[in-house]
C-alpha cells in the first residue's frame, strides 16, 4: 500500500493498530480527505487522545532538518517566551539560517513599542545561544504582520525549503492556516486546537515545484503550565485579547495569589509596585503573608481558582523559589501563566508555582 498521510496532522496513516498514532479504519481510506482517528475525534468531538510519543521523540524528528538545507522559522509565544523557546534548537537545525517569530502580539497592551519587543526577543535568543537572521512580530489569529513575514520568508529562503518549528501551543497550526488562507483562500487547512501535541509528523505544504514549507511536530516542554491544567482552565489562563495589566502597591509581608495556581510573597524591601500581566480572566487575591497558607488551604479550587475540579487532580504541589531582585525593571515570569514587572530592584520575593513549572527573572519586556 502506498503511504497515505493524515490531512489533519501529517502522521502516516495505518489501519492495523488503533492504539498507535495514525490509525484510521480501512473504511476511511475510501474518503477523499483521510484523517487519523485522533484528528477525527479532535475535529468532531473536540477530544484529544494521548499518543505514545515521548518528548525526546519530538526533538528527534526535528533532527531531520539539520540534514537538509532550508530556512528555519521558529515561532514563539510572546506571552510565554521562556516556556515556548526551544533551547538547543541549533543542535537540531544545524547551520540553517533561523528567523524568530513572536506570535500572539495581539495580547500585549497596545502601548507596547514593537521595535523594543523585537530587540528584546533578539537579545533573549542570543542569550540562549541562537543568533537569528531577523525577528518578526505577528498575530496568527488576527492575521497581523503575516504579509510582511511571508515576504521575508520568500527572500531569506532563497528558493529552498522552509521549516516552521515551535513548542506546542505557540500557534503554529494557526499561523500555517493563516498563511494558506491568505494565499489560497482555503480555511482551516490544518487542524487547530487549544490542546498541546496535535501535529505529529511533518506536514508538507508545496511552495512551488521544487520547494515546500514543512509544519514540524510541536515540541513538548514539560515546564509549560499547559501540561498541568485541564483544557477548561487552560482557556482561562491563556489570554485571548489585549492584556490589561493590574497594578498592586504592596508592603512587605503581603502576598498575591494568582487564582490558586501561583503565589507571590513580598518578603522584604520598601513598599513597591507589582504590575501583573496575566489573562484578564485570572483573579488576583491580595492577603497578608501570615494568612496566606491558611487561605490557600481553605480556598484552593473555590475562591482561589483556577484550578477547577479537573485540574486539582493533575496539579503538582506548589514549590517555592526565592529571588533577590537587584535590577530595576525586572519581570518575574511564571511560565505560561504570565509575569509580574517589578519597577525597582532591591527587594526580595518568594514565588510559588506548581512543581515543574518554571519561574524565572528577565529584563522587563515592556
Ligand atoms: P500549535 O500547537 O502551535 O499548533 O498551536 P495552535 O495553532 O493550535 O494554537 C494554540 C492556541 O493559541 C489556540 O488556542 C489558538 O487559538 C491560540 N492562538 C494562536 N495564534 C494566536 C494569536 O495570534 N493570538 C492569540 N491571542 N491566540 C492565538
Amino acid at each position: 500500500m502506498e503511504a497515505i498521510y493524515c490531512q489533519g496532522c501529517g502522521v502516516e496513516i495505518q489501519t492495523t493498530n488503533p492504539e498507535q498514532p495514525g490509525y484510521a479504519p480501512s473504511s476511511a481510506l475510501e474518503r477523499e480527505d483521510i484523517i487519523c482517528k485522533r484528528c477525527f475525534r479532535l475535529k468532531h468531538y473536540n477530544e484529544v487522545q494521548d499518543v505514545p510519543y515521548q518528548d525526546d521523540d519530538f526533538l528527534e524528528m526535528l533532527n531531520q532538518i539539520s540534514k537538509n538545507e532550508g530556512l528555519v522559522v521558529q515561532l514563539v509565544d510572546i506571552f510565554d517566551f521562556n516556556g515556548s523557546f526551544i533551547s538547543g534548537l541549533k543542535r537540531h537545525t544545524g547551520s540553517n539560517p533561523v528567523i524568530l517569530v513572536g506570535n500572539k502580539m495581539d495580547v500585549l497592551p497596545k502601548s507596547v513599542n514593537p521595535g523594543k519587543v523585537k530587540l528584546w526577543l533578539k537579545k533573549a535568543a542570543k542569550e540562549q545561544g541562537l543568533s537569528v537572521k531577523d525577528v518578526f512580530l505577528i498575530s496568527a489569529e488576527k492575521n497581523q504582520g503575516i504579509t510582511e513575514l511571508s515576504q521575508a520568508i520568500d527572500e531569506y529562503r532563497n528558493g529552498k525549503d522552509v521549516y516552521v518549528v515551535g513548542t506546542t501551543n505557540v500557534g503554529k497550526s494557526t499561523f500555517i492556516n493563516t498563511l494558506i488562507a491568505n494565499t489560497s483562500g482555503v480555511k482551516d487547512a490544518i487542524t487547530t486546537s487549544y490542546f498541546p501535541g496535535t501535529t505529529l509528523g511533518f506536514i508538507d505544504i508545496p511552495l512551488d515545484d521544487e520547494s515546500s514549507l514543512y509544519d514540524t511536530p510541536g515540541v513538548i516542554q514539560r515546564h509549560q503550565m499547559a501540561h498541568y491544567v485541564s483544557d477548561k482552565d487552560l482557556k482561562t489562563i491563556t489570554p485571548n485579547k489585549e492584556i490589561k495589566p493590574k497594578v498592586y502597591q504592596l508592603n512587605e509581608e503581603q502576598t498575591l495569589f494568582f487564582g490558586g495556581l501561583a503565589r507571590l510573597d513580598f518578603v522584604g524591601g520598601e513598599r513597591s509596585s507589582f504590575i501583573c500581566y496575566l489573562s484578564n480572566d485570572m483573579t488576583i487575591h491580595r492577603t497578608k503573608l501570615e494568612k496566606a497558607d491558611s487561605l490557600y488551604e481553605d480556598h484552593l479550587g473555590g475562591m482561589l481558582s483556577p484550578p477547577g475540579e479537573e485540574t486539582l487532580d493533575l496539579l503538582p504541589p506548589l514549590e517555592s523559589h526565592t529571588f533577590k531582585i537587584k535590577e530595576n525593571k525586572t519581570d518575574l515570569v511564571f511560565s505560561g501563566l504570565g509575569w509580574v514587572t517589578i519597577p525597582e530592584g532591591g527587594i526580595t520575593v518568594t514565588a510559588y508555582a506548581p512543581r515543574g513549572v518554571k519561574v524565572s527573572l528577565r529584563d522587563s519586556l515592556i
